[in-house]
């Protein structure tokens, strides 16, 4: 399944998604971060999480990447904590086992019905005399005189004295016999049974669509983690695999997918206009993996012949976005059989791309489903970012074909063996399906620095968690299962080499096929390859990974030079962004740590281990010491390092020398690293800017972004500061030259990450009112005025930073063409876009349309609207100055009370000072009935706190910095890009046609 790599890429590539799902709402409307990342400067903008509703609280960093998750921890490990459920007994007894299921499902998709009539047969294989037997069932209504057990060795009815109907409280089911069930016989279970076709986008749901103004309907699966329970009753666990036979019932004017393969249909004895579908047996699989599709959707094949067949089910009006997916999907799969060297086992793949859907994807074996924004995509009017969030998605459930569908999980506390490697592979099916994209080499920025953020709170947990309850197996799909879990098995590919690591997986996945597989088994494999191939260890590879999957967090890897010796004192401990004193945990936190290293002398690999028993070594002949030294090369492994004063200084002489002499994961690691470890004021300011000086030459992406969000929350504390001047002429110098590399004009020949990295050099560049990036910024939106429903003049992977640019440098025409265009064409990035003016009456009159109903915007995006302004260095005095002056008149508009406690949440974030803090205290204590118990106003206060101790810990340092280091003007000149002819084709608007071009004779081809 496909959930938190979704929110990942969404913030990294700005992913317009719908909103959160109906049945993860809360009840105050928060802005999920997909929504919050249509602004083209949430890359810029720490984000808003959701309040926690168990009365935890949680913890601001500077670090966005943390900010996003923390409530996630925090209110995963409070339910645990405040959970008496976990040691009820919600798994079942294991005395039968299933074999094969026969399930009939005819469902009713009609207003007024939605409801499925079922029969269901299980055969089972008795374990252990019983005479009750046990299964999963969650809104389900039983036909009790339907239910049957038969013996199948003697040919019997067993008597049935009793069924018993827990489905409320544990979602199981028992029926009770007269005579127990014997051991080593098979039994034959059967009932009738009514399931609800339901609208909470889990089991068999029910999902709409419109198409030429009439609404269409259709029921399909979502069963992971714990509901193919609420489609069927079933033995409801992971490891509890078997066989399913399944036949779909449905109007004719209506098609159904499944797993497998249909066999024949034929009609519905007494119900004209009705047939049943019979698919073929599936292989050996878990229940959460079974699927059924029924719609009126059309199936569209790939273009191109693969040994499996390809389909991509989509609503009609929509099957010309299938392409892209319908392309790279399989080559993704072809692309793993040769990897695992492991045929995909099954007859066909299905593709669906599902219109209510909870989840981004979801794995189901033969039939994976999608949100609609995950799977389709119009290649030439879309960005770069969607096109690689597309095949990134693809890849990651395909992998899953192996990693998750043929082994599979044992319980839900190791869902990492499913999740992580689906994360961890998505890497290099990428890079053989989309290499332009150097999707490895974007690992350290789309996950380890991610991750780096979630598990440095107190708040974390370890990745491999013990789990009973529904909502605690949930909440294990987040990011330490996807994202960590791909950290750590990229770390052991490192140490064990990646050949032999690869191997080592295939003879996993060849052990444990059609059955389970708990961690222990993964290590084995891999110890066993090894061993095979001479791998030398310090210890077994279990030994090394129990520290990482057993124990939550990560270390700090200090290094202090002996500039005498020439060796290193190199110590660990867990990093944590804040420690809290109240803090309880006594856990010692060590862990066996890879230490990779290499010096400016030889520039080779080396390794030596810190073991779990050790608090700290000393490695020996670290090379010359008049050169530098870094750990963790190429960043393969999950631990931050502080080094001394002298090396960070000869790092950075290194840095503005020849800065590629490091590999370019070790400068965005360099970067991170000392920017976040300044930040909580374990290394000194002077040494992450230092080395922040040589980004004048640094041309790359990664290091880049991996160091933009950093810089902008300095950025965001100097603002209107004295400093301020000095720090805009130190970060224009470092910005120019990257934007002069990258120019504003796009071409069709660019690299992928020449595309992203330009993004990221205009999104400063204009900012920092660099004057040919808001020249040629100003001049496309004045041709976008000029035409106003020409959509081919913006480039979609520019368009927010354009339209920003415009506003902020333009006058009440521009302003109002922006507002315009929102209202007409419900497209938000204009709204966005008007929200960054620069001048304050303006942002007043937004303010004001916003509280009136009949303004033309829209109550799902207030909540943009008002933390995009506050974020707005001029707009967040006024949206402050609006929500304490006109407290009334919100609270009497449109908006009642429901946003009082976001707008309060949104306006923190900029404020600094004692007199800001005080004014907000103020404001909570007036409102104290509605911000007073609210923990996402204390997370706001705690922000302005931790900011005004920022600043008087590094305000004066980094002023210090600035008026030595850096001179008073900017040094470097602008290269003005070649202008854009008036009326002639942008090379957008000339890619774009032939692309058009193209897709349209594709279609024709396909047809
Ligand atoms: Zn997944």
């Amino acid at each position: 399944m496909r959930l938190a790599l979704m929110l990942t890429l969404a913030f990294l590539f700005q992913v317009k998604t719908s909103s959160v799902p109906k049945w993860q709402a809360s009840d105050d409307e928060y802005p999920s971060a997909l929504e919050l990342s249509e602004d083209g400067l949430s890359l810029m903008e720490p984000a808003i999480v959701p309040e926690p509703k168990d009365g935890s609280r949680w913890w601001y960093t500077p670090s966005r990447r943390a900010h996003v998750h923390s409530a996630k921890a925090k209110s995963r490990l409070m339910q645990k904590m405040m959970s008496n459920k976990v040691n009820e007994d919600l798994r079942l007894p294991g005395d039968v086992l299933p074999s094969i299921y026969s399930i009939r499902l005819l469902p009713f998709i009609e207003e007024g019905n939605f409801t499925t009539d079922g029969h269901i047969d299980i055969f089972v294989d008795c374990i252990r005399d019983t005479n009750s037997i046990s299964m999963n069932a969650a809104d389900i209504t039983f036909k009790s005189l339907s239910i049957t057990v038969l013996d199948l060795t003697t040919n019997s009815p067993l008597a049935i004295v009793d069924f018993v109907d827990e489905q409320v409280t544990r979602e199981i089911v028992t029926i009770k016999t007269a005579t127990p069930l014997t051991a080593g016989n098979r039994y034959k279970i059967s009932m009738d049974f009514t399931s609800i076709l339901n609208d909470e986008l889990r089991g068999f749901y029910r999902s709409s669509y419109m198409e030429n103004g009439v609404k269409k309907w259709l029921a399909v699966t979502q069963m992971e983690a714990p509901d193919a329970r609420r489609a069927f009753p079933c033995f409801d666990e992971p490891n509890m695999k078997a066989n399913f036979s399944i036949t779909l019932g449905r109007k004719t004017t209506m098609k159904t997918a499944s797993n497998m393969n249909i066999l024949s249909t034929n009609p519905i004895d007494g119900m004209p206009g009705y047939v049943w579908d019979y698919y073929a047996t599936s292989v050996t699989m878990s229940s959460y993996l079974v699927a059924f599709l029924v719609s009126e959707f059309e199936a569209v094949p790939t273009s191109t012949t693969h040994r499996v067949p390809f389909r991509l089910w989509v609503k009609p009006q929509s099957a010309h976005l299938a392409g892209y997916s319908l392309s790279v999907g399989p080559e993704l799969q072809e692309f793993f059989e040769r990897y695992f060297k492991i045929d995909y086992p099954l007859p066909k793949q299905d593709l669906a791309a599902i219109p209510d859907f909870a989840a981004g994807a979801m794995e189901n074996w033969g039939l994976v489903t999608y949100r609609e924004s995950a799977l389709l995509i119009d290649v030439p009017r879309e960005s770069r970012g969607r096109r690689q969030s597309v095949a990134d998605i693809n890849a990651h459930e395909l992998a899953h074909q192996w990693f998750g569908n043929l082994v599979t999980t044992d319980w839900w506390n190791t869902i990492w063996l499913n999740e992580g490697f689906a994360t961890y592979l998505e890497f290099p099916s990428m890079d053989a399906v989309e290499p332009d994209f150097r999707f490895t080499d974007q690992f350290v920025v789309i996950e380890l620095h991610y991750v780096f953020g979630v598990d440095a709170l107190e708040t974390s947990r370890p990745i491999n968690l013990p789990v009973t309850t529904n909502d605690e197996i949930n909440n294990m799909f987040d990011a330490i299962s996807y994202d960590k879990g791909s950290c750590i098995i990229r770390m052991a590919a490192d140490f064990i080499g990646l050949e032999t690591f690869t191997r080592g997986l295939t003879r996993y996945l060849n052990a444990r096929a059609y059955k389970n597989a708990v961690e222990d088994d993964l290590w084995l494999a891999l110890q066993q390859q090894s061993d095979e191939e001479g791998v030398s260890l310090p210890a077994t590879v279990k030994e090394i990974m129990d520290t990482w999957t057993l124990q939550m967090g990560f270390p700090l890897i200090n290094v202090t030079r002996d500039y005498n010796t020439g060796g290193a004192v190199v110590s660990q401990e867990r990093f944590l962004l804040r420690k809290d004193p109240g803090s309880t945990d006594t856990h010692v936190y060590r862990w066996w740590v890879p230490l990779t290293y290499t010096n400016g002398g030889s520039l080779v690999r080396q390794i030596q281990w810190l073991s779990k028993d050790q608090a700290s070594r000393t490695i020996s002949n670290l090379g010359a010491t008049d050169k530098w030294v870094i750990f963790n090369y190429d960043q393969q492994n999950l631990y931050r390092v502080a080094y001394d004063t002298e090396n960070y200084r000869l790092i950075a002489e290194q840095l503005m020398v020849d800065h590629t002499r490091f590999l370019d994961n070790n400068r965005a690691q360099l970067l991170d690293d000392t920017f976040v470890l300044a930040s909580v004021h374990l290394v000194p300011y002077k040494s992450a800017l230092d080395l922040s000086l040589y980004l004048k030459y640094e041309k790359e992406y990664v290091p880049w972004n991996a160091v933009l969000s950093e810089l902008n929350y300095i950025d965001s504390m100097l603002y209107n500061q004295p400093q301020f001047s000095q720090w805009t002429v130190h970060l224009t110098n470092l910005v120019t030259p990257y934007y002069n590399h990258h120019g504003f004009q796009e071409s069709t020949l660019d690299a992928h990450l020449t595309v992203f990295g330009r993004s990221d050099a205009m999104s400063w560049a204009c900012k920092l009112m660099v004057p040919d990036c808001v020249d040629n910024s100003k001049a496309k939106y004045a041709q976008q005025m000029a035409s106003p429903d020409n959509t081919t003049i913006l480039s979609p992977n520019q368009k927010s930073i354009i339209l920003r640019t415009g506003v902020e440098n333009g006058g009440q025409t521009e302003w109002d063409f922006a507002f315009n265009q929102y209202k007409s064409k419900y497209d938000t990035s204009y709204l966005i876009a008007a929200t960054k003016s620069r001048d304050t009456s303006r942002l007043n009159t937004l303010l004001e349309r916003m509280i009136d109903s009949q303004s033309g915007i829209r109550l799902s995006e207030v909540n943009t609207l008002f933390n995009n302004v506050a974020s707005n260095p001029v707009g967040n005095p006024v949206a402050t100055d609006f929500l304490v002056n006109r407290w009334t008149d919100i609270e009497q508009s449109w908006l009642g009370t429901n946003y009082f406690i976001n707008f309060f949440r949104y306006v923190c974030n900029r404020q600094n000072t004692q007199a800001q803090l005080d004014r907000l205290l103020q404001l909570r204590t007036d409102h104290s009935d509605i911000l007073g118990n609210s923990k996402t106003v204390q997370q706001g206060i705690d922000v302005v706190v931790e900011n005004i101790k920022w600043m008087e810990l590094h305000q004066e340092e980094i002023g210090n910095w600035l008026s030595v280091s850096v001179p008073t003007t900017t040094t470097t000149t602008t290269t003005p890009s070649p202008p854009v002819p008036a009326g002639s084709p942008s090379v957008y608007q000339t890619s774009a046609i032939l692309i058009l071009v193209f897709c349209f004779l594709g279609l024709f081809i396909m047809h």
